[in-house]
């Protein structure tokens, strides 16, 4: 049994070793990536629930790995958060994001996702309003989304970060709204100007009456407290029309559109029509 369990120890150490190897690896890539112009951005446009215009769109970032072929953020955020390396990266999704809604006609929006380890650097307002200066976008036409994980942690720091950040004029907006563990407090001691419902909410939406009470009972909240509501992850006409019904304010998700290197900024009404 002792040699068993010897040898089931040493499996592990192997296997643990090529995970580190591995991790090492891709940290040494990604640290090449911007350099090499591996990285890119593609848009998914907002809909405006009411109007079906194109009211902005979010960018997402895309690795275009030289030998793996494309890797998801989901499995390189982590290791660029977990190395530092989000915060160069971070900075090069604001600019390039900026430099391209600057060219989209009128007052549509570009939302950038940043992440929590971004906020430790206390000069990120600074950085945003250089960014704005240098590219000509105006603060109102940016928003930032960050998600409930940012309050969990330094929750004063971060809040003092947010308010500087929105004295700029930038729009605020909490993601992934309903999956992290904050409180509803945080709605009261910071007031965000957009809650995004998580997708796990609408993709059951149409069958599950649950998922209609918690969307219905967010809308409140968030009309109470002068929030716009968006629904991401929308895939179906029957989704559409049930939030439509329930008064989202705003759409995101397959349906739509998904995200592209060029944004389609043409309205919702071709999908109106189709209804
Ligand atoms: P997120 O911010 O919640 O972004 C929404 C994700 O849902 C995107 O995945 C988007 O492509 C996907 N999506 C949009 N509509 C639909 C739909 O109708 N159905 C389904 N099933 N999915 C939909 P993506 O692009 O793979 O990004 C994953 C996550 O990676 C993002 O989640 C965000 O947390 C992170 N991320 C992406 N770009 C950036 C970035 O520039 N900076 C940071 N810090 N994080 C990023
Ligand atoms: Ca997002
Ligand atoms: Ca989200
Ligand atoms: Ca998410």
């Amino acid at each position: 049994a002792k040699r068993d369990g010897r040898g089931t120890f040493r499996f592990f150490g192997a296997e643990m070793d090529l995970q580190v190897q591995t991790r090492n690896r891709l940290a040494h890539d990604l640290r090449l990536a911007l350099s090499r112009e591996e990285l890119r951005l593609v848009y998914q446009p907002f809909i405006d629930a009411r109007t079906g215009a194109v009211t902005g769109c979010e960018a997402l970032i895309r690795w275009q790995h030289a030998e793996k072929g494309l890797i998801s953020p989901a499995d390189f955020i982590p290791l660029a958060e977990a190395t530092g390396l989000i915060v160069p990266m971070g900075d090069w999704v604001l600019d390039q994001a900026c430099q391209e809604a600057v060219q989209w006609p009128d007052s549509r929006r570009v939302a950038v996702n940043i992440s929590p380890v971004q906020f430790r650097d206390h000069d990120l307002p600074e950085r945003i309003l250089a960014i704005l200066l240098r590219t000509g976008l105006p603060p109102s036409r940016l928003e930032i989304e960050v998600t409930e994980s940012l309050l969990v942690e330094e929750v004063s720091a971060a809040l003092d970060i947010l308010r500087r950040i929105r004295a700029l004029g930038v729009r605020i907006a909490l993601d992934d709204f309903g999956t992290g563990y904050s409180s509803l407090g945080y709605l009261r001691i910071f007031p965000f100007d957009k809650l995004k419902i998580d997708k796990s909410f609408i993709s059951d939406i149409a069958e599950r009456s649950d998922c209609q009470i918690i969307v219905q009972a967010v809308r409140d909240i968030a009309h109470g407290l002068h929030m716009t509501v968006t629904a991401e992850g929308v895939e179906t006409a029957d989704q559409a029309a049930l939030l439509q019904e329930i008064g989202c304010d705003e759409f995101q998700g397959f349906l739509f559109s998904r995200p592209r290197t060029r944004p389609d900024l043409r309205a919702w009404d071709r999908w109106q029509r189709a209804a």
